[in-house]
């Protein structure tokens, strides 16, 4: 059987897995993101120790980073972290620095492709050709699945930015994005509920009306994304929708916002099997890592 490594490289943590698949996974481990310096010597080190233990060599690595980062191959930069808020790691060479302790093929996508291919293979996603994975956590962020693969396109889809229609009369929050005030990410992401309302969103109960107006921003976000993609599902992930009863307010506002103009009974009848939660759950975007690995490899 062959082993893969898997990095999920988010902004507080790196999640790390040795794996073949979900059914068989030899080591994780999560290691804090601090400078590219220690982090990614900590990263390798967690690799070559389990490959010692367990006596393997890994076949191929795969890095699902958060971003944004350089998709281009054809581009010297491809593999780095780019223009990210967090300084310490504004171009950063994320593949190339790997490639140094690990001498075998590497996969590379955002956090996000990586979380959506994870979930087409082994996930919601299985057996779908055409499907979007969406988180809504710290930030919001998409991996559009097309023919199987992610779109990259001129740099990489950046659905979490889109805007939605705003009522200042009755949500007067100006936004929380730096780059566009209130876009889909600063009126939903978990820090703009949490800086509207002023309480931390694990302290709101379900009946906070919060929750009402997040539900309108989200069913938007899913009218748009059904209408430009036509996705055969849109499955919502990150810390947010693990809101109890958020997904089925959702489900009920894109129904009438989409209003049967989408005549398919995916949408007008079996809505719940179209926007769907992630079935592998925290390890999407490790498990994703180990597909990217895999693509590399067999490439
Ligand atoms: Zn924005």
């Amino acid at each position: 059987m062959k082993f893969y490594g898997g990095i999920e490289a988010g902004g507080t943590k790196f999640n790390c897995i040795v794996a073949h698949d979900p059914q068989n996974i030899i080591a994780e481990k999560v290691i804090p993101t601090t400078t590219p310096e220690i982090t990614l010597k900590e990263v390798a080190r967690f690799f070559k120790e389990t490959e010692k233990k367990h006596q393997i060599a890994l076949s191929g690595m795969g890095v699902a980073s958060f971003g944004p980062v350089n998709l281009d191959e054809s581009n010297p930069d491809y593999g780095s972290i780019t223009s990210t808020p967090k300084i310490k790691w504004q171009n950063t060479p994320l593949v190339s620095i790997m490639h140094r302790y690990f001498d075998i093929p590497f996969g590379f996508d955002t956090d996000v492709n990586g979380a959506a291919l994870g979930e087409g293979k082994w996930g919601s996603g299985q057996g779908l050709k055409d499907f979007v994975y969406i988180t809504i956590g710290t930030g919001i962020g998409a991996g559009i699945i097309c023919n199987g693969l992610p779109i990259h396109g001129l740099i990489h889809p950046e659905v979490g930015h889109m805007l939605v229609k705003h009522d200042l009369n009755r949500d007067p929050f100006a936004g929380y994005c730096p780059f566009h005030g209130d876009c889909l990410e600063g009126l939903a992401s978990g820090p703009a509920i949490s800086e509207r309302w002023g309480i931390d969103t694990k302290d709101m109960p379900m009946d906070h009306p919060a929750w009402n107006l997040e539900a309108e921003y989200l069913a938007q976000a899913v009218h748009n994304m059904s209408l430009f993609f036509s996705p055969q599902k849109i499955i919502m992930g990150g810390g947010i929708m693990k809101k109890d009863g958020l997904i089925e307010k959702m489900r009920l506002l894109a129904q009438t916002s989409l209003n049967g103009y989408l005549a398919s009974s995916q949408i007008t009848k079996d809505i719940d099997q179209y926007l769907v939660t992630p079935q592998l759950g925290d390890r999407a975007g490790s498990l994703g890592a180990i597909v990217l690995a895999t693509l590399a490899t067999s490439s």
